[in-house]
């Protein structure tokens, strides 16, 4: 099943998309009360929104071998005891599919990582070790965890490297069941394009931490809401954007997040 988020005469609605048409609801996927509304809407009728405006959104750094040994990085072990790097970026970042990143001009090396992320459904916190997370997912989508990568070298904190505003293009919609089965995260293909070439190539039966083992380490922590995104941790190949590019976040079983990339002081 597919969520879109969409505006429509100025207010935000949400609703279920099968074969091209959006049957609209009364409200997020995760609201008690909602239901389907008789409106029916073709999908090309309305721009997308993000498929949700979290209040958080919780990052996982060095998830993939290769992408760690990259950037020059030991590669962190899923050992107990070695947790898994989380960072966040604000909910100002997200960018709707679609839109344009917008390169800051106090960076000289702005980077795509091409990431699934994770929807919550239901507030959750302290999550036992290995205890099964679909009652607390909603579902899946793409996410671009755009980085000044230069930043990221020169600053301790993160907080700029990863917080720009346009940093967080999500989208394009919210996949319940990206495959059968009671792990649906796990054995996609995630790909990232720049102008149509293939850039990064990853599958995320090679997290280094399960999804299982991030929302326990993240709920420890802090408890996830609806709505919340968690974004799982970019495969190898991450590159520079520059102002004219059309970067393509594809996930196998959910589709592909397009974005646009432009200077900051272009017309
Ligand atoms: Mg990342």
């Amino acid at each position: 099943m597919r969520w879109v988020r969409f505006e429509q005469d100025g207010e935000i609605c949400w609703g279920h998309l099968e074969e091209g048409t959006i049957t609209v609801h009364s409200g997020a996927p995760w609201a008690a009360c909602r239901h389907a509304t008789p409106e029916r809407l073709p999908l090309e009728s309305v721009p997308l929104l993000a498929p949700c405006q979290p209040g958080k959104i919780i990052c996982v750094g060095r998830n993939y071998a290769a992408h760690a040994r990259e950037l020059g990085h030991a590669v962190p072990g899923a050992a107990p005891g070695e947790a898994p790097l989380l960072f966040m970026k604000p909910p100002s970042a997200i960018l709707a599919p679609g839109a344009a990143i917008v390169l800051p001009p106090v960076s000289r090396q702005v980077e795509h990582e091409g990431e699934l992320a994770v929807i919550i459904g239901k507030r959750c916190r302290r999550l036992g070790a290995e205890e099964p997370v679909a009652p607390y997912v909603l579902g899946y989508t793409c996410l671009n965890d755009v980085t000044a990568r230069d930043l990221q070298q020169t600053d301790k904190q993160w907080t700029r490297a990863k917080g720009f505003d346009t940093f967080c293009p999500l989208g394009p919609w919210i996949e319940t069941s990206p495959q059968p089965g009671p792990r649906p995260w796990d054995g996609l293909q995630v790909e990232t394009r720049v102008n149509g070439e293939l850039r990064q190539s990853g599958n995320t039966r090679d997290f280094i931490f399960s999804l299982e083992r991030v929302l326990q380490e993240i709920t420890a922590v802090m408890t996830l809401e609806p709505g919340d995104v968690i974004a799982t941790g970019t495969p190898a190949g991450v590159g520079k954007l520059a102002p004219g590019d059309r970067v393509e976040v594809t996930i196998q079983g959910i589709g592909t997040l397009a974005n646009t990339v432009t200077a900051a002081d272009a017309p």
